[in-house]
């Protein structure tokens, strides 16, 4: 008889049915019907909860869950050049990065995302967390034109991202990116050299493009053109590059990225807390340009919560264009778990055999999903990660019971409670 490696018995598949069994191996949804009877090295009771794809957060910066809370209340520009790049220049280092990923990922696991896709500094730190986990993640180190501690010159940082590129080339769950921070902070040249790496190793390009206002005048400023044209005309865009934000567009720029097939990664929290603006997300959908969602760092958010943004995003652009359907729930589900991963280029996002089994169990046994009509509509509109019971990635359980299963958690808030101190008494 055929042997399962994981077996997860009643659980309710929207779209599908109750009472199904969903049978894994090697990592992958093998089976899903009634009454799976097959030996498995390891079963789980689903007591009729929901099976969800798990989420795909595609635009992070997990270490600065050591910054969240610090500089509420102010614009990018502030909040970055007064508050957050000196906090970084004194503390980040490789055990800022590990500790804050480790605060992150314990955080990305209670709210079931199972990918990130992140841009820091020292991604080797955070490589071994996500590892250790037992998540996914592409993983790139920030390339800039000024100097910090990881590098002083745009070919050092070209360096670091070759080396950890040529380290982690070719794992299973980690993938290195490439990742130039933004055309206000990278020059044609930098862009260039990052776009020929990414390209000669088959690899993805992350960057932010297009965020404020003030970095459309700036762009214009410096090269004569908006973002998006301007990284048309050095020859940057492609089906490769995963542009965070995207919030300040023409027409005419929304067609390059229709046309070039660039992906595109919306941060709704992270765009209203710094009021950056709303992006046109429903014509980029309309258009067919695949769009992902991102919770961006959490010191802009303040959560990496993806229900959370799911149901903010939805909301929003209802709100935004006054019509009920620019985004509907389905959409806004999709958006947030098999846009994602297409994007990373993993195929899961869906409970059907053959995906990757990457999924969560949801409990639907709560006063606010009852009754319970519209599943998911319902997990949309009214679920809170807290109703989240059971993560699974790639077929290993993450969490259990609102356990998590491959971190100690109470040493990782240890370890957050430890950098608050140090950091707060900088402050004062
Ligand atoms: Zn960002």
């Amino acid at each position: 008889m055929e042997g399962f490696d994981l077996l997860i018995k009643n659980v309710v598949i929207p779209g599908r049915g109750e009472g199904l069994d969903i049978a894994v191996k090697e990592g992958k949804i093998a089976r899903i019907e009634a009454g799976i009877e097959s030996p498995s090295s390891q079963v789980l009771q689903g007591g009729g909860k929901l099976a969800l794809p798990s989420f795909a957060n595609v635009h992070t910066h997990a270490s600065m869950t050591l910054l969240r809370g610090i500089g509420a209340d102010l614009p990018l520009m502030d909040w970055l050049q007064k508050v957050i790049w000196p906090l970084e220049g004194k503390f980040v280092s490789p055990e800022f990065v590990r500790d804050g990923a480790l605060l992150s990922v314990a955080e990305m696991i209670r709210s079931g995302t199972t990918l990130f896709m992140d841009m820091y500094f020292f991604e080797e730190s955070v490589a071994k967390v996500v590892k250790e986990a037992g998540i996914r993640a592409g993983l790139g180190f920030g390339i800039l034109d000024f100097p910090t501690k990881v590098a002083g010159t745009p070919r050092e940082y070209i360096e670091r991202a070759k080396r950890f590129v040529e380290e982690f080339k070719g794992e299973d769950t980690v993938f290195p990116v490439i990742c130039p921070h933004a055309a206000y902070t990278c020059s044609p040249k930098t862009l260039a050299m990052a776009k020929e790496l990414a390209d000669g190793e088959g690899l993805l390009l992350h960057i932010h493009v297009a965020e404020t206002q003030s970095e459309v005048e700036q762009v214009r400023s410096q090269y004569g053109n908006t973002p998006v044209r301007h990284l048309e005309r050095v020859g940057f865009l492609d089906s490769n590059v995963l542009c965070a934000h995207m919030v300040w567009l023409d027409e005419e720029e929304i067609e390059i990225v229709k046309e070039k097939g660039v992906k595109v990664a919306h941060c709704p929290e992270s765009n209203l807390k710094l009021a950056s603006g709303v992006a046109p997300v429903p014509t980029y959908i309309s258009k067919g340009i695949l769009v992902g969602l991102g919770t961006d760092g959490a010191a802009s958010n303040d959560n990496l919560d993806m229900l959370e943004e799911l149901s903010t995003m939805a909301k929003l652009h209802k709100g935004a264009n006054l019509s009920a359907k620019a985004i509907d729930a389905r959409t806004a589900f999709k958006i947030a778990t098999e846009n994602g991963f297409a994007i990373a280029g993993v195929r899961a996002g869906r409970i059907e055999e053959g995906y990757e089994a990457d999924l969560i169990l949801l409990d639907t046994e709560v006063p606010h999903l009852q009754p319970l009509y519209d599943p998911i509509a319902q997990v949309v509109y009214s679920a809170r990660s807290s109703d989240i019971d059971t993560v699974i990635c790639k077929g290993r359980v993450v969490m259990e019971k609102r356990e998590l299963r491959t971190l100690d958690e109470e040493e990782v808030l240890y370890i957050a409670k430890r950098w608050g101190e140090r950091i707060r008494a900088s402050l004062s």
